[in-house]
């Protein structure tokens, strides 16, 4: 398990010699001590990364692409550790670390190891004599601020198009969840990334994080987080006129129509918000169902949802775990109070679970309230396993529940009237729509939303042209060019 920065190459110490306690939420236990870093750190990151940055970006895509590959590779092979590691970071149960997020991150570094010599530039046609040709041409240095839910898979959607772009990269992890990128760092030395290319900084935001958002020496901030936090990001980043892409909250409309396939329904939307203890950006956080199913579906539902194992991740038969720390727990708990006081009715759930084996860790069991669609647990982020419930009567008035909220991240529509589902899809204040399914991503999909929930896109082509600047070279062929003050 590496502990230590990771800076030029290799695993050093902080500066000040800081240490940041990591947990484990099963049990509270210190998984732990990392290294802290900050503005100091950072500093000498972007050092690092500033010297090996014009060699990285002058090399051959193809050989770019090709380490890429091969990281992607060695996370295959190493799965089996690193959804460990991952599991016992975040409480995410093992199950979906090794079937999904683990996965995932290698498929996600390959595709974009595939994609870096793939992305290219064009010729425009410009006037007689000219040739005009564009080059995506790589930023330099790039900071890339990840928050704590999905840390390893954030690696590579961060990671992937950045150095496939030619880009050096100074990373911080969130301060409670550094262990996987950590070790995403030392299998990349491993394989051959030249040294600098990759910079690990784990520490807080209001140090290291603030500083790689204000240091001059970085083109780019990638930013994924809370939409309260991204506002400062933009802001922070504004005297140094850096570049700002930015990954941010949602509140994920989920409609159900009457004319749905309920079983079908009923599943994708416990995968949709309970997945990941519901701490995902795109969580299907509202329900919105047609009055006439309503009942049905949520007999089924809330009876899928009391059914759901909760329990330590690291049992393979764990369906979900803790949330990812105390803090957020906390939170958590204080917004289904709210939802009560809001006169939300609990349909299940509603607390921590009873089980004594879990009374040290971050648990909540999975919770569904009906509340009215204007209440503050139906437009705020709550980031948990936290569904709400909203009945509607036309497909109007469903739409208007679904776009009364200022995020525009991921939402989902289950029909099987083919004309409803497009027109829907269309109208649905969002970035991301799932039809007859939720929360599908794939490393090719534009992944990003509008509104409050930000601006950019990972995933794509769309993140190649985030972490490149299109240069035009105008060449003379053999134009003739009169001359503009005919006197010379
Ligand atoms: P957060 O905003 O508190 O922190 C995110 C990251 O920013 C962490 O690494 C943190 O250390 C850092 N940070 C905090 N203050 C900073 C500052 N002043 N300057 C620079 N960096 C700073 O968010 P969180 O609680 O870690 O994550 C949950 C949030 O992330 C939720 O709102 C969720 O919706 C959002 N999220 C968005 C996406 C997306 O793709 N849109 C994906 C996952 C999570």
């Amino acid at each position: 398990m590496q502990t230590r920065l990771f800076i030029g190459g290799e695993f050093v110490d902080a500066l000040d010699g800081a240490t940041i306690e990591v947990l484990d939420p099963h049990d509270g236990s210190v998984l732990a001590k990392v290294a802290e870093a900050k503005e100091a750190d950072v500093d000498r990151a972007v050092v690092a990364a500033q010297a090996a940055a014009p060699a990285w970006g002058r090399m051959a895509a193809a050989d770019r692409g090709r380490l890429l590959l091969k990281l992607a590779d060695a996370i295959e092979a190493d799965a089996d550790n690193l959804s460990v590691l991952e599991t016992r970071d975040t409480g995410h149960p093992l199950r979906d670390t090794r079937n999904l997020d683990v996965p995932r991150t290698a498929a996600t570094f390959r595709y974009f190891g595939g994609m870096a010599d793939k992305f290219q530039g064009s010729v425009v046609p410009v006037e007689a004599g000219f040739l005009d040709y564009v080059t995506p041409q790589p930023l330099g240095v790039v900071g890339q601020i990840v928050p704590w839910n999905f840390p390893v898979m954030f690696c590579s959607w961060k990671m992937g198009p950045a150095l496939a772009a030619g880009n050096a990269i100074v990373m911080k992890p969130a301060e409670i969840t550094p262990m996987s990128a950590l070790r995403i760092a030392e299998l990349a030395a491993e394989v051959g990334f030249p040294e600098g290319v990759i910079n690990i900084v784990p520490g807080y935001g209001a140090t290291a994080g603030q500083r790689i958002v204000t240091h001059p020496g970085i083109a780019k901030v990638s930013f994924t987080g809370s939409t309260a936090v991204g506002k400062g990001v933009a802001r922070s980043a504004a005297d140094t006129l850096k570049q700002v892409h930015l990954e941010l909250g949602g509140k994920g409309a989920n409609i159900v129509f009457e004319d749905a396939n309920i079983p079908a329904a009923v599943g994708g939307t416990a995968f949709g918000i309970f997945h990941n203890q519901g701490q995902a950006c795109i969580a299907a956080s509202r329900l919105i169902i047609h009055e006439s199913v309503a009942q049905e579906f949520l007999e089924r539902f809330t009876a899928l949802a009391a059914s759901i194992k909760v329990g330590d991740p690291k049992d393979p038969s764990t369906e979900m775990g803790p949330l990812t720390s105390t803090m957020h727990r906390d939170r958590v708990l204080s917004y289904i109070e709210v939802a009560r006081s809001e006169g939300g009715q609990v349909l299940t759930g509603g607390k921590a679970p009873d089980d004594p084996a879990l009374a040290d860790g971050c648990y909540i069991e999975p919770t569904v309230v009906a509340v009215d669609p204007s209440a503050r647990v139906a437009c705020e982020e709550v980031f948990g396993p936290f569904m709400t419930v909203h009945t509607f009567r036309t497909d109007e008035e469903a739409l208007q529940i679904a776009n009364s909220v200022d995020y525009g991240l991921g939402g989902g529509l289950w029909t099987n009237n083919l004309s409803r589902a497009h027109r829907v899809a269309r109208d649905l204040h969002a970035g991301m729509v799932w039809i007859n399914s939720y929360k599908r991503v794939n490393p090719g999909s534009p992944f990003g939303g509008i509104g409050q929930s930000g601006y950019g896109r990972e995933m794509g082509f769309e993140a190649m042209r985030e972490y490149t600047e299109p240069k035009a070279v105008w060449v003379n062929v053999d134009a003739q060019i009169p001359p503009f003050y005919p006197r010379g």
